[in-house]
Formats: C-alpha cells, sequence, structure tokens
C-alpha cells in the first residue's frame, strides 16, 4: 500500500523562494572585493538569482552543464549557488588558493563551460585561461564601472550588466530530484583531486540535519557569518540553511584577518559562525591583544580538523563563545557527526562533560556510522577500540564524478560504505573520536601513537601559537613522532620546557622525541595544516 502524500521534489529553488516570501527583508550584507559593504535581502536575492538564471540560459548553459566559481563569500556568489542549480546546472565552486595549476586541472575534469570569479582573481584567470579549453564564457563578477579595461581574457563578460539585460521573469523548473546541483573537489593531498557531485536531494536533506537543535541549532533569530569558504565544501551547507531557517547572511569576501573579521562581527551583530581551527587562532589573537570582547557571538561550529581543547577553552572561557565541534568532508557534503550533549550527558560533572565536547561527536540522523579492522570487521564501540571510520547515509557519495571504479567498501560482508580514511574511536553513547587520519597516525614499534593528541596537548601551553606533529623515521622504532611549533609572539619557549610540558599528560613512551621550533606552519588551501609539506621538509631530520 502505497502513501498518498504529494511528491514534491527537493529542489534547491525551493529555499530561495521560501527565504523570498517568508524572510524576504532579512538581510543579507557582503564585504565585496572592490573594497565596500553590499547589503541587499532574501527577495532581492531571489530576484537577480532568476536573472542570473535567464542570463545562463541566454549564454548557451544546458541542464548538467557546469559552472565553476573562483570566488569568496559574497553576495553574487550566492546568487551563482541558486541561479545555477535552480535551473538545472551544477555549481562547481573551486579554491582560489590552491596551487594555478591544480585549479586548471580540476577545471578540466569538471570540464566547466563558464568560469564566473571575483575582481580580484583576474590576473589569475588569465594567466590559466590558455589551459581551460571547456569554457566558453568568462565572466567578471562586478559591475561596468569596475570591469578591467584591457584583459587578455576573450569575450570577458560582466556579471551585473548580464543581470541588468535580463527581467527576471523566470519560473524555476521542477527536475527529478536526484539531479545533480553542485561539485566540489577534494583538496587532493593524495594524489589528484576527486570530484564529489552533490544532488538536489542530497543538499535538502543535508540542510534540514544540519539546523536541528543538536547539530548546528541556527534560528531565524541569529545572525549567521560563515568564514568557512564558499568553496570549502559549500561553506558547510551554510548558504543554504540560511535560507531554510530564514535568517540574516553576513559574508566576509576574501577579508578573513582578525581585526576585519573582529570589525564585521560586531557592526553586524553575528551570533553564530564557522570555520577551521587555524581562523580562530588569528581571530583570538588579535581580540586579546586589543584588550576586546564579542558584544553578539554566541555560538560557533568548528571543524576540517580537530578543534585542540584549548581553543575551545578560551572561546568558551574568556569569551563565552560556545563551541561545537564537529566532523565531516567533502564526500559527506559535509557534516557526519556534531558533539553536543543529552540531558543524560549534562547529568555528568563538568569535566566528562567536556571531555565529550572535545570528541567530534555523534552521528546525526542521515549519517550511519562504524568502525571497523584492517578486513572490514566491525569493532566495537567502547571508546577505546580504534579502526578505520565509515560511513554511510544520504548524502555520502556513491562515487567520485568521472571514475568509474566504486570507492565503497563491505563492513562484516555488507557492501556499501564509504572509507573516510580517518581512524576513530567510538563509545558507547556513540561519541565518536578521530585519532587520527591514517596518513598521519605515527606507527612506533607496531604500536599507534595519534598526532592529533600530541598537537591537543602541545596547543594547551600557554607560550605555543601552532603545533603539528609528524612521524619521523627512527632505525629501532620504525616511526617516531617530531613536534613541530610556532611560539607565541615574544613567548621564550624553550625545548626541554616544551617536553617536560608532556610529562603526566601522556604515557611516557609517546612524547615526541624532539621539538623543533618554526616561523610559521604551513596550511593547505583549506586552511589546515599541511602535513605532507611538513613531512618532506623533515624527511631527513634526524632525531636526538
Ligand atoms: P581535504 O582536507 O582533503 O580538503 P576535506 O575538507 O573533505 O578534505 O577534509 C576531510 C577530512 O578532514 C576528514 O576526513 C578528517 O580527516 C578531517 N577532519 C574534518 N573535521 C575534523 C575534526 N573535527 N577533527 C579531526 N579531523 C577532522
Amino acid at each position: 500500500l502505497m502513501g498518498q502524500m504529494m511528491a514534491m521534489p527537493l529542489l534547491i529553488s525551493s529555499l530561495i523562494k521560501h527565504a523570498a516570501r517568508h524572510a524576504g527583508e532579512t538581510e543579507i550584507v557582503s564585504k565585496r572585493v572592490e573594497g565596500d559593504v553590499h547589503r541587499y535581502n532574501w527577495a532581492q536575492a531571489e530576484v537577480r538569482a532568476r536573472q542570473l538564471a535567464q542570463a545562463l540560459n541566454r549564454l548557451g548553459c544546458r541542464p548538467g552543464d557546469r559552472v565553476g566559481t573562483l570566488a569568496w563569500n559574497g553576495y553574487r556568489h550566492l546568487e551563482i549557488y541558486y541561479g545555477a542549480a535552480g535551473s538545472g546546472l551544477v555549481c562547481h565552486t573551486v579554491n582560489p588558493r590552491l596551487f594555478p595549476e591544480q585549479i586548471a586541472w580540476i577545471v578540466n575534469d569538471a570540464r566547466d563551460r563558464v568560469l564566473c570569479f571575483d575582481l580580484n582573481l583576474l590576473p589569475l584567470v588569465e594567466k590559466l585561461a590558455p589551459e581551460m579549453p571547456s569554457i566558453q564564457h568568462f565572466i567578471c563578477m562586478t559591475d561596468a564601472a569596475h570591469m578591467p579595461s584591457t584583459t587578455s581574457l576573450p569575450g570577458l563578460l560582466c556579471f551585473e550588466t548580464l543581470l541588468d539585460a535580463e527581467d527576471g521573469h523566470y519560473v524555476w523548473p521542477e527536475f527529478d530530484e536526484n539531479t545533480a546541483c553542485s561539485l566540489c573537489y577534494t583538496s587532493g593531498t593524495t594524489g589528484n583531486p576527486k570530484g564529489a557531485l552533490y544532488s538536489h536531494r542530497s543538499t535538502l536533506l543535508h540542510t534540514y540535519a544540519s539546523a536541528l537543535p543538536d547539530a548546528l541549532d541556527c534560528s531565524a533569530r541569529d545572525v549567521i557569518l560563515p568564514v568557512v569558504p564558499m568553496f570549502h565544501v559549500n561553506a558547510w551547507g551554510l548558504p543554504y540553511s540560511c535560507a531554510m531557517i530564514g535568517c540574516k547572511l553576513v559574508m566576509p569576501g576574501p577579508f578573513l584577518d582578525g581585526q576585519s573579521l573582529y570589525e564585521l562581527f560586531e557592526t553586524e551583530r553575528v551570533t553564530f559562525s564557522a570555520g577551521v581551527p587555524t581562523v580562530w587562532l588569528g581571530l583570538i589573537s588579535y581580540v586579546k591583544a586589543n584588550g576586546l570582547k564579542f558584544s553578539s557571538f554566541k555560538r560557533t561550529v568548528i571543524g576540517g580538523s580537530a578543534c585542540p581543547p584549548a581553543l575551545m577553552k578560551t572561546l568558551q572561557d574568556d569569551f563565552g563563545v560556545e563551541v561545537i565541534h564537529a566532523w565531516g568532508m567533502t564526500e559527506l557534503s559535509p557534516i557526519g557527526t556534531l558533539s553536543r550533549l543529552s540531558a543524560k550527558q549534562l547529568g555528568l560533572p563538568k569535566e566528562a562533560q567536556q571531555r565529550l565536547l572535545e570528541k567530534q561527536g555523534k552521528a546525526i540522523f542521515g549519517i550511519d556510522m562504524a568502525i571497523a579492522d584492517d578486513d572490514g570487521r566491525a569493532l566495537p564501540w567502547d571508546g577505546e577500540a580504534f579502526g578505520n571510520l565509515l560511513v554511510r547515509g544520504h548524502w555520502v557519495i556513491d562515487q567520485y564524478y568521472g571514475l568509474t571504479a566504486s570507492p565503497l567498501v563491505a563492513l562484516d560482508g555488507e557492501p556499501g560504505w564509504f572509507p573516510t580514511g580517518d581512524v576513530a574511536t567510538i563509545d558507547a553513547d556513540g561519541f565518536m573520536q578521530i585519532t587520527d587520519r591514517s596518513k598521519d597516525v605515527i606507527k612506533s614499534g607496531g604500536e599507534w601513537i595519534s598526532s592529533i593528541e600530541l598537537e591537543n596537548i602541545a596547543m594547551a601551553h600557554p607560550d605555543v601559537q601552532e603545533a603539528a606533529v609528524i612521524a619521523c623515521t627512527h632505525p629501532k622504532w620504525d616511526e617516531r613522532p617530531l613536534l613541530v611549533v610556532t611560539r607565541k609572539p615574544g613567548a621564550a619557549l624553550t625545548r626541554e620546557a616544551m617536553l617536560e610540558f608532556f610529562e603526566g599528560r601522556i604515557a611516557k613512551w609517546q612524547i615526541p622525541d624532539d621539538v623543533v621550533f618554526v616561523e610559521e606552519i604551513p596550511h593547505t588551501a583549506t586552511g589546515k595544516i599541511q602535513k605532507l609539506q611538513l613531512r618532506q621538509r623533515f624527511k631527513d631530520y634526524r632525531l636526538p
């Protein structure tokens, strides 16, 4: 017997239609690369997204065509999210911070037909254009007054001129909810980047689930500023969640330094934000150095790499900002788990609560997870056993874009699980904790040492700005941990004092063998510590 309910497809256009109708006057504020601040609202955004859909259609784009973006967080980028996906095209966000060759590789692999880019990225696009033969139209995301007077780009189009030519009388089309809507590539720390092609359905379900009170807990009463870029897994879905809940959205453009962010948080009365740990280190340094406080900022989600407990503590104790630790990945669009407490856990002593909050957390409904040994056998949820983290769910990829081999594996003989490449424990209450990425774990004499655990301890030292632990080859133990540290400005931390700090905080045999102090720790294009580069730099390092 079939249910008798309406079968309305879950489409991205429905999000912006809803926002325009039910939160039409709610503001969207963007810092523009042109240097000023732009303000408008969801109703105006929807009209412009329709005009963009018309313009893309007029340029010859057909359903399924990929529209590439090289852009920061801003309202025109948001319009491409909705205008492209809403009209059946695929919004393909490309990270401008990648190496130029990687950008061209990704654009070619996706065979993008159109490339929209922010004005300050013109030199990069001009340089790469000859290597991106699939692009038929280059669109500069600015107005006529700011268009470059000369450019090597053939037939360069102006975003605002294209929109001005359209009347906006466009009806969002209906189609199968399993149609592709957006494309993101993994950063390719091992081998070439791989594309994750999301569907309207997967995105809508992710949007519902991620806004729930025990997930990000977003509502129409929030003012949300995603620091996480719109090219880093769709800013963790916030451009969609903000439309669904109809809240004020603030976008910082390329201005992510401590001062610019702090000023925007204050002037726009931001309540909620999201970003990788490194952005918060920068913001906190600025706020502390200037004796400032936040007046409206209440909660932030931190993920992308492990949030050091010391960072969580500073945000919570010194600034009253609640930290929601989350785990996810490109292949999950991206949210998999979040650390939130249940009524039962609120009855635990504060320290035990804190230890849970420091974990990567519980799977949200829609995601199923497991840990397995190397033979694909499920391991117990006892908080001790650690193994390969496997996931499946409504917003987990089934396949990589353009690749035929299935990435999926079996768990206890049952096929259909995605191997995340992370090593984790899961406790009896379902709290998952990442011990490492499998390629970062340190294998010392047959035992595993978690680089994240060592980094978290180092980060708790008051003189440490940032810490990374990598494996160095060792004649007797195969691998031993080397700690790489940047000191806080003016701090005079010594090797001995740093190593002593580990005493009593971890088993003796896990304490790093040595410490090197560096001016700067390298970061990936998404702001994570670049361990590959550190490993290369210290590959011949002689441990004492
Ligand atoms: P990449 O880092 O390759 O660009 P993703 O952004 O998709 O790709 O990164 C996903 C990976 O980031 C996860 O597999 C995991 O290793 C790491 N990660 C994400 N969130 C966390 C977290 N909260 N704690 C530890 N690791 C995390």
